[in-house]
C-alpha cells in the first residue's frame, strides 16, 4: 500500500484525487491533507481518509476544523506549518496539487525526503525548474507530471529516450475566448473568462487558459521536466482536447497520447507510477462515434502573454520566476474585479521589463524575486487600478 500526501486536496485535482483512491482503498493510504481555508470539505475528507496529518493554511480555521474531526490527527498551520506537515506525513509519494509558487517549498521538502512527486503545480517547476530538477536527479526522486500535456509527453518520450527527437508539441483548447473578436478583449469579465469550454478546472488556472498564460507556463515545466531547450517545445491549438500531448521524431513520426478529456487520468497514472493502474478511472474513449480532431496554430496578436512567456522560457535565470509571482497577482486582481482583463498583460510584462534576471539556483534569490514582483505588481494594480 502506498503511502499518499495531498497538498491543495480540497481543490479541483485534490478532490479528484480522493475520488480515486477511494475507488482503489486497497492501494493506497492518504497521510496527509490539505486545504487553505475550506476546512468544511477538509474536515468531510480526513473524517473520510483518516490522515494522520492535516494542514490548514489559515490559522483562524483550525478550531472550527478541529470541531468537525471525528478523530485526533495532527493539525499545521500557517505559512511555516505547510512544509512541517510534509515532513511529518511519513508518505512515499507527494501530490502536490497547489495553486501558484507556494508549492515550490513543499516540493523541494519532499525530495529532500526523498519522496517521490506527482506534480500538478507546474509553478513549482516554473519558479524553481533548476533547483527542483537538479535535486531530484541528485536524490534519484521520481517527478511524474500530473498536467494533463505533460503526463502525455512523458508517455510519449518513455521508450523512446535513444531516439533522436525533434520536438514535443503542447496542445492547448485555446480557452473560452478562442473565438471573440480581438476588439472585445478589453470588456471581459471574470464569469466570461471562467467559462472554459472543455475543462472543468480552478478559477487561478481558468484565467491562465483564457490568456494562453497556462500554456506560457507550461512550456517552462517542460522546459525542466524534459530537460529540452524552449526552442523544442511548440504549442498547438486543439480545441477538442483529445489529443493531450506529442513528441515528434527526427525520423517524421509522431506519438501522441489521446484520452478522454478528464484529469483523473493523468492522476492515476501518477499515484500508480511507476506501477500501472488497474483499471481506468473514465469511460474509454470511444474512436468509432468519429472524432473530428482540428489543429492550428495560436494568434500571438490574441495571447500576447504566450509570447512573452516563451521569451522568459529562452531566457531562464529569475525571469519566469517573476513572470509567475506577476501574473498570480495580476490574475486575482482581475478577479476581484480591479484591473481589465487585457491589464493582465500589463502587470505581467512591467514586471519583467522593470526586473535584472539572475541566477535561479537558490531558493533564497528565487522568494526575494518572487516576493519583489508581487509587490511591483501589487503597486502596479493600485496606479493603474480603475
Ligand atoms: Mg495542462
Amino acid at each position: 500500500m502506498k503511502k499518499v500526501a495531498i497538498l491543495g486536496s480540497t481543490g479541483s485535482i485534490g478532490v479528484t484525487s480522493c475520488d480515486v483512491i477511494r475507488k482503489h482503498r486497497d492501494d493506497f493510504c492518504i497521510t496527509l491533507l490539505s486545504t487553505n481555508v475550506n476546512y468544511k470539505l477538509l474536515a468531510e475528507q480526513a473524517n473520510e481518509f483518516r490522515p494522520d496529518c492535516l494542514y490548514i493554511g489559515r490559522k483562524e480555521f483550525a478550531e472550527d476544523l478541529k470541531g468537525l474531526l471525528k478523530y485526533g490527527p495532527k493539525i499545521f498551520s500557517g505559512p511555516e506549518g505547510l512544509v512541517e506537515s510534509v515532513k511529518n506525513s511519513d508518505a512515499k509519494l507527494l501530490l502536490n496539487a497547489l495553486i501558484g509558487a507556494v508549492g515550490l517549498l513543499p516540493t523541494l521538502e519532499a525530495i529532500k525526503l526523498s519522496m517521490d512527486v506527482a506534480l500538478a503545480n507546474k509553478e513549482t517547476l516554473v519558479v524553481g525548474g533548476e533547483l527542483v530538477t537538479s535535486m531530484a536527479k541528485k536524490k534519484n526522486v521520481k517527478i511524474t507530471p500530473v498536467d494533463s500535456e505533460h503526463n502525455a509527453i512523458f508517455q510519449c518520450l518513455k521508450g523512446n529516450l535513444e531516439r533522436p527527437l525533434s520536438r514535443i508539441i503542447l496542445t492547448a483548447s485555446g480557452g473560452p475566448l478562442l473565438g471573440l473578436p480581438l476588439d472585445q478583449f478589453n470588456d471581459v469579465s471574470p464569469k466570461q473568462a471562467l467559462n472554459h469550454p472543455t475543462w472543468g478546472m480552478g478559477k487561478k488556472i481558468s484565467i491562465d487558459s483564457a490568456t494562453m498564460m497556462n500554456k506560457g507556463l507550461e512550456i517552462i515545466e517542460a522546459r525542466w521536466l524534459f530537460d529540452l531547450p524552449a526552442e523544442m517545445i511548440d504549442v498547438v491549438i486543439h480545441p477538442q482536447s483529445i489529443v493531450h500531448g506529442m513528441a515528434e521524431f527526427s525520423d517524421g513520426s509522431i506519438i501522441s497520447v489521446l484520452g478522454p478529456t478528464s484529469m483523473s487520468i493523468p492522476i492515476i497514472y501518477s499515484l500508480y507510477y511507476p506501477e500501472h493502474a488497474p483499471s481506468a478511472p473514465v469511460a474509454m474513449l470511444d474512436l468509432a462515434k468519429g472524432l473530428n480532431l482540428e489543429f492550428f496554430a495560436p494568434d500571438e496578436k490574441r495571447f500576447p502573454l504566450l509570447k512573452t512567456a516563451k521569451m522568459a522560457a529562452k531566457e531562464l535565470g529569475t525571469v519566469p520566476t517573476v513572470l509567475n509571482a506577476s501574473n498570480e497577482v495580476a490574475v486575482q486582481a482581475f478577479l476581484d474585479g480591479k484591473i481589465k482583463f487585457t491589464d493582465i498583460r500589463l502587470v505581467v510584462e512591467g514586471a519583467i521589463s522593470s526586473h535584472r534576471s539572475v541566477k535561479a539556483d537558490d531558493i533564497k534569490v528565487l522568494l526575494e524575486v518572487d516576493a519583489w514582483a508581487r509587490k511591483y505588481a501589487e503597486e502596479f494594480i493600485s496606479t493603474r487600478g480603475r
